[in-house]
């Protein structure tokens, strides 16, 4: 679903991202860990064409990822985001953020939209709030909303960007649930979290970046018990 070759970026003379090399097949779910501002954004941001990048070689969903409209439209189609801060249109209400994309980009019915929409609102278990508008829910309630909206367009990789950490504690849990049963299901999902009991429960890989790279990246029994870096070493004991 994702392949990354030496895939470099930058913010002017700064470079974000060094030659990320990696691969993620489907049904994988990737945990990215790492310290702040080591470019665990960026990446994800890249992987759908919400930033471009300088060189290297990335495909994302069968589709080869370039600054070219087609290619951007082609992943953002194929791709689900879920941000830190939810990003839900606030003049729309949660039916109709659901409804909107499958509308706009895939050409569905109204009638149709409503249904898919239901479907997933039901799905993240909040099918009652549907004629509420965004600020009249909790902050768990709305990234549940932001995780419905996305999987409304059917995407083949689902991208999490910190999705608890905007969260009061007690709403944390019900989201990391419904992240936990999207996984079970077998979807692919590549999660920037430091939620690392989720990342032991679920993920097939943990990826840790540091200062622009991939420093290690192994499975979370291994990644926990013995991680192979001094960096790695010393962010899982500032978190743990
Ligand atoms: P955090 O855990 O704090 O979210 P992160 O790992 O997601 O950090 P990024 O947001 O990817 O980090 O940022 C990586 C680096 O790129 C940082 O040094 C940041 O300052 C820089 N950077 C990010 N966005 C931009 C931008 N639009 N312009 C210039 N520099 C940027
Ligand atoms: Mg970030």
């Amino acid at each position: 679903v994702v392949q990354a070759k030496q895939v470099s970026k930058f913010f002017g003379a700064f470079q974000a991202l060094k030659t990320i090399d990696m691969t993620v097949t489907r049904g994988e779910t990737i945990v990215i860990c790492g310290p702040s501002g080591s470019g665990k954004s960026t990446l994800i941001r890249c992987l759908n064409a919400l930033e471009p990048y300088q060189s290297g070689a990335l495909r994302v969903c069968g589709v080869d990822v370039t600054d070219a409209r087609p290619s951007i439209d082609a992943v953002r189609r194929r791709t689900g985001m879920v941000f830190q801060n939810f990003n839900l249109f606030p003049h729309m209400t949660v039916l109709e953020n659901c409804m909107i994309a499958p509308m706009k980009v895939k050409g569905v019915s109204r009638e149709e939209a409503r249904a898919i929409a239901q479907r997933f609102l039901e799905r993240v278990r909040i099918p009652e709030q549907a004629g509420k508008y965004p600020a009249q829910l909790s902050g768990g309630q709305q990234q549940r909303v932001a995780i419905a909206r996305a999987l409304s367009m059917s995407p083949e990789l689902m991208l999490f960007d910190e999705p608890t950490s905007a969260l009061d504690p007690e709403m944390v849990r019900e989201v990391l649930d419904t992240m936990v049963e999207l996984a079970k299901e077998g979807g692919t999902m590549i999660c920037v979290t430091h939620e690392m009991h989720f990342a032991r429960q679920v993920a097939d890989r943990i990826i840790f970046m540091d200062a622009g790279a991939i420093v290690e990246t192994g499975k979370p029994d291994q990644f926990f018990a013995n991680p192979k870096t001094a960096r790695a070493q010393e962010f899982l004991a500032q978190i743990l």
